[in-house]
């Protein structure tokens, strides 16, 4: 007898006929393949009507929840008054990237760009082109983006780690060369390269928590020592906000580090889903791109209208006294429930996380760098995500990935996950 396929499996097969493998994106073909028709606030909804729980959150943009009334309106509302012009300041960017200047600490001028590998591609160029020099630092663990100078050494295979680790093929040897990659969380290390080569090095740029990685909290000796060696040798401090932006604090996660940063770049939350991105610093060195400056910077769909309305919308709403603490205490409702469930089962886990990010690792602590990620046991990690899934909670089924809580979660849903969790691990134990 012939079985009709479902909804979702049509759907993937239209997909994979048409677009390799199914997604446009190299982390979105997980098991299980999912296709999600409907996000509404905490929860996505698959081809079956099937509702789950979002805690991956797309990688972190939908902060306020997914397709938020207020930012949806306002996007919609910038729209139908003014689409692309193209030339020309505009009304809305003017007024946003005021208020991006009034919160994030090293912002004096704002540059907006589309995604968050644009805006670290520009913040890179901008730091060789205003020191003369071309090798970068980054740290191994942390993820800048899709393109040549940084796309290295994210999550290395432990025979990788201490050498270049490139992630695609057809990268240009040159770049792979010029990007010196060193142990997050180890001043020693930089110190000492910035003793040897301190002079050719253009920039260091780092991910504040390396969320890419889950959550590794950044030593304030560190981060404090990075900006000391960076001044000492004039190379500029780029901080990666991609996803600490807005998600940790309207000021990013320097504000409560207390370090400032020469440059900063931010995406994912600041526009709550829309397209959007932004690279901030220091005016000095922001003024090198304006047009007819040494710098080129363009782009046809920067500072898109519906994303600057989007944003602007994200940020009144981010500045409402009940939001933060509502992300954090819901963040710390979670950490606490599986911290308890973790000692109740008796489990070689560790729970981690910031604010809104949360994360269950299946290993001991300590956690300071992406060497001591190495013990955390993958296909338990996997495994329990999949379980999860199963449960109607959806954290993504990949080794590391962090999990995002939004301002439309409630504790009715932090409970329900909570209760979930206790099922899966019951199982484990
Ligand atoms: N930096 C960080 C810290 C990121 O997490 C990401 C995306 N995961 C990027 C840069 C690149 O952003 P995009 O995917 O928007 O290009």
């Amino acid at each position: 007898m012939a079985t009709t396929a479902s909804r979702s499996q049509q759907i993937i097969e239209q997909a994979q006929r048409y677009i390799p493998g199914g997604v446009s994106s190299a982390n979105r073909l997980v098991e299980p393949n999912l296709v999600f028709t409907r996000a509404q606030g905490a929860y996505l909804f698959d081809a079956e009507g099937r509702r789950y729980i979002d805690y991956h959150a797309a990688f972190g943009p939908p902060l306020l929840g997914h397709c938020h009334p207020e930012v949806q309106q306002r996007a919609a509302e910038a729209m139908a008054s003014i689409d692309v012009v193209g030339v020309g300041s505009s009304e809305l960017e003017a007024q946003l990237a005021q208020k991006i200047c009034e919160h994030m600490p090293s912002a004096e001028k704002v540059l907006f760009c589309n995604s968050g590998s644009e805006a670290t591609y520009a913040a890179l160029r901008l730091a060789r082109a205003v020191t003369g020099r071309q090798k970068i630092i980054k740290f191994q663990g942390c993820y800048h983006g899709w393109h040549d100078a940084v796309l290295m050494n994210v999550i290395s295979p432990a025979d990788k780690v201490g050498q270049p680790d490139p992630l695609s093929a057809g990268m240009l040897p040159q770049a792979i060369e010029n990007t010196l990659v060193l142990p997050f969380n180890d001043l020693a290390a930089v110190e000492q390269v910035m003793q040897e080569q301190g002079s050719e090095i253009a920039a260091i740029i780092l991910e504040l928590i390396p969320h890419n990685i889950g959550t590794v909290l950044p030593h304030q000796e560190f981060v404090q020592g990075l900006r000391d060696l960076t001044s000492q040798h004039h190379a500029v401090l780029i901080f990666d906000e991609v996803v600490t932006g807005f998600r940790h604090g309207l000021g990013g996660y320097q504000k409560a580090l207390g370090v400032t940063p020469d440059l900063t770049t931010m995406a994912k939350a600041i526009a709550n889903g829309f397209p959007l991105a932004a690279l901030v610093g220091r005016a000095d060195l922001l003024d090198h791109c304006r047009p007819g400056g040494d710098v080129f910077f363009a782009g046809t769909f920067n500072a898109h209208p519906a994303s600057v309305a989007a944003s602007l919308a994200t940020i009144e709403i981010l500045e409402r006294p009940d939001s933060y603490p509502h992300l954090f205490d819901l963040g710390t409702r979670m950490r606490d429930g599986l911290t308890a469930m973790v000692q109740r089962h008796g489990l070689r886990a560790t729970v981690a996380g910031f604010g809104s990010v949360f994360l269950l690792y299946f290993m001991e602590p300590p956690i300071e760098s992406y060497e001591d990620l190495l013990r955390n046991d993958a296909e338990t990690f996997v495994t329990y995500r999949r379980a999860l899934i199963k449960r109607g909670i959806y954290e993504l089924p990949v080794n590391l990935k962090r999990n995002h809580i939004s301002l439309a979660h409630t504790a009715a849903d932090i409970d329900e996950s909570l209760a979930a969790a206790d099922a899966v691990l019951t199982s484990f134990s």
